[in-house]
């Protein structure tokens, strides 16, 4: 039987124009889902459960404003305003970068670290706050430091914190170390900060058009933000401390020279699942 345009659009007949819209799409069904369940604010089964059921008229025209500029580009979650990190949902906006799941790696290697039981931690540049605040989820003791130089990435991290059990974090604006002062020693600073080639052809692609270039971007070869933060970390770590890089894969070796010329010692690289070095991290020892 044919559809009339006067029918009630149902979900199994708005995900499967969705879908179609999506096509050019990486995710095309995926995508309409997510992005239906936000409209509807329900569990994906939902959707599964009650295919028959109609949008009102309110609903759809949310949606076809979504599907329309998901078509566009607009990642999934801007348009939603949040995503998955670890164990938490944390809220995004244009001001952050995404957390990836592969900075999950990140907070993995950091957690299997022999740190001080009331360890102080360093998160720079936490844009959402993801790696601060799975860290303090995981580790409750631990003393946790979010930094960023934009004002509304702190916001938004301290929301985050606030939506995911009211985790307690000392949340800092500032430039990498600018603003830090000299008595604050860390036993561990974890960093996923900007490292694509600023002519790089991934950034012309998906989802990174609409994300911030500060949060991607750190000159030719990508390592300027890197050369600083290896730079300056020493006066900001305790004998012992650890310095945490999350990086591209291309980019260990040049890293692992940095943290040498430094005078870091017992540095290493940590594969990812495609067995590519994707963290270095080496540790701080006062002479
Ligand atoms: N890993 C990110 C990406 O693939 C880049 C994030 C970053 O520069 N820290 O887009």
């Amino acid at each position: 039987m044919h559809q009339k345009d006067t029918d009630p659009v149902t979900i199994a007949r708005a995900l499967a124009w969705a879908t179609s819209e999506l096509q050019q799409g990486e995710s095309p069904a995926v995508d309409s889902r997510v992005l239906l369940c936000a409209v509807l604010e329900c569990q994906r089964t939902y959707l599964f459960t009650w295919p028959d059921k109609s949008l009102t008229s309110s609903q759809y025209s949310h949606f076809k404003n979504l599907i329309a500029r998901r078509r566009e580009g607009h990642p999934v979650a801007y348009l939603t305003g949040t995503r998955e990190f670890w164990s938490l949902t944390l809220k995004v906006n244009e001001s952050t970068l995404i957390p990836r799941p592969e900075t999950e790696l990140l907070v993995e290697t950091a957690l299997a670290l022999a740190l001080p039981d009331t360890a102080s931690v360093c998160d720079l540049g936490t844009g959402t706050g993801a790696i601060a605040l799975a860290l303090k989820t995981e580790k409750p003791a631990w003393h946790l430091t979010g930094v960023d130089r934009i004002s509304e990435a702190l916001d938004l991290a301290a929301a985050n914190a606030q939506l995911n059990g009211q985790l307690t974090v000392n949340w800092l604006l500032s430039h990498w170390f600018d603003a830090m002062a000299p008595a604050n020693q860390f036993d561990l600073i974890v960093t996923n900060p900007p490292y694509v080639e600023s002519d790089s052809e991934y950034l012309q692609q998906g989802d990174v058009r609409f994300e911030p270039a500060s949060a991607l971007t750190a000159g030719v070869d990508g390592l300027e933000d890197i050369r600083d933060i290896i730079q300056r970390a020493p006066d900001f770590l305790t004998s012992g401390g650890w310095l945490l890089i999350e990086h591209g894969y291309t980019q260990h070796e040049s890293i692992k020279e940095l943290f040498e010329e430094r005078g870091f010692s017992g540095c290493q690289g940590i594969d990812d699942l495609n067995g590519l070095p994707r963290i270095t991290l080496a540790q701080w020892r006062k002479s």
